[in-house]
């Protein structure tokens, strides 16, 4: 559920028509739901009732520290993959000991970062990883608290470029070497190591790769209990699918995924933290770009906006599918039209659909992509020298721009020109 509906025939944003942001900052540009965001965090935090636990967001999926504010200030955590997005949770307000440091290749610049800074703790990838983080600890006097990233070698069923959780992925490590992995942690004393964390993947659309994974920790728990350990904490990740198009079938809900999580892991008595950022940020979020040309091809007809690869790649990238609607809706029983819908840079890859039957719209109209708000504005680049599109967050009936377009003299003037030119 999101709050982008129609109103007398007009898309709104919440309380506010998303015309009258376009008025505003002009098009393309990314807009986001308070009440969605907040609708969805809930259900996490909900689903996991009874049990002691903290929603980290995965912050990946979008980052504007205006959207980060609304979900710290909900309670919720963050998961971060970077020494920018740690300081960047940092400036949002998000205290050190709520923050998680996932990710196969921090640097020992990151981790003194994240050290000095305050973390909950690091979810470690590897024992190179564990040694650097242990001498970093060290040499600044603090014990780094860590969980270890298991590979359980879980198909997680979505697409290739988002699985994680395969012995092929590079992601963790083997489950089958974790008792030397944690036995070779616990002689390190920088370290404490406090639990097990595992992430099997993005846009999941079932739970049974879940169960295994969980099965698989469960068990871990266990045998390292019985080696002496400590666990306290199971880090479960994030991935839970959303629905892409409304004919989907829909991914099960965040309340499904928790009773699974209390049945697989719940009788071990430990503090559960989850990682979900798409379906929190996901259906938070639309696109909103304008029509500049309808052209007649041989046997298709191409509608070309002002939105391209470099603002939304996902669908280059993932061939993932957005639904793509009219934001003015037409009048009743108008036939459909028929388009390839593609954006103004200079690549065939610029396809954000094929064949899509949607309602007419002509040119100067505006269109509006659903499920836009995960893995957008984040992935976006100024390919072709298009300048960053900026984002905008609704509360009720307001609305502020959260990130300015640059100008093109911002955009340009980042460049500098060398002392032999
Ligand atoms: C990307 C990622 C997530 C979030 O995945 P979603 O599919 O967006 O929920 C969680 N944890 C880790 C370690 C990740 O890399």
């Amino acid at each position: 559920m999101d709050h982008f509906l129609y109103r007398d025939g007009v898309l709104h944003a919440e309380d506010v028509p998303v015309p009258e942001i376009a008025a505003a900052v002009g098009t393309p540009f990314y807009v986001y739901s308070t009440a969605t965001l907040l609708r969805h965090f809930r259900l996490f935090d909900e689903a996991l009732e009874g049990t002691d636990h903290l929603v980290c967001y995965a912050m990946k999926a979008a980052s504007n520290q205006a959207i980060l504010k609304t979900l710290a200030q909900a309670g919720a955590g963050m998961d971060v993959v970077s020494g920018g997005e740690y300081l960047r949770a940092k400036a949002a307000g998000v205290p050190g000991d709520r923050i998680v440091f996932s990710g196969v290749g921090k640097t020992a610049a990151e981790i003194r970062l994240a050290l000095e800074g305050g973390i909950r703790q690091f979810n470690v990838e590897s024992e190179p990883e564990m040694e650097v983080l242990n001498a970093t600890a060290l040499s600044m006097g603090v014990i780094a608290p860590i969980t270890i990233r298991v590979n359980p070698d879980v198909d997680a069923k979505t697409h290739a470029k988002i699985a994680t959780g395969k012995s092929e992925n590079k992601f963790g490590i083997p489950i089958s070497r974790a008792l030397d992995v944690y036995a070779m942690a616990a002689g390190l004393p920088g370290l404490d190591v406090i639990g097990i964390d595992v992430h099997i993947g993005s846009q999941l659309t079932e739970l049974e790769p879940y169960e295994l994974a969980y099965q698989k920790v469960a068990e871990l728990t266990e045998m390292l209990r019985a080696e002496g350990h400590d666990i306290r904490r199971l880090d479960l990740g994030g991935g839970l699918g959303i629905p892409y198009a409304r004919d989907n079938q829909a991914p099960p809900l965040p309340s499904e995924y928790g009773a699974l999580v209390k049945r697989t892991l719940g009788h071990l008595d430990c503090e559960i933290e989850i990682e979900p950022g798409r379906l929190i940020a996901g259906n938070a979020g639309l696109m909103v770009s304008e029509v500049i040309y309808v052209k007649s091809g041989e046997d298709r007809d191409f509608l070309i906006i002002d939105g391209a690869m470099n603002d939304l790649i996902r669908p280059a990238m993932y061939d993932a599918y957005h639904d793509i609607v009219p934001v003015v809706e037409p009048d009743a029983g108008i036939e459909q039209a028929k388009y390839d819908i593609v954006g103004p840079v200079c690549e065939s890859g610029d396809t954000f659909a094929k064949a899509r039957v949607m309602p007419p719209v002509a040119s100067g109209e505006l269109v509006a992509f659903r499920s836009a708000g995960a893995y957008g504005a984040v992935m976006s680049s100024e390919y072709n020298s298009r300048p960053l599109i900026p984002e905008v967050l609704v509360h009720e009936d307001q609305f502020e721009v959260i990130r300015a377009r640059p100008t093109f003299d911002e955009m340009i003037n980042r460049d500098t020109i060398p002392s032999w030119l």
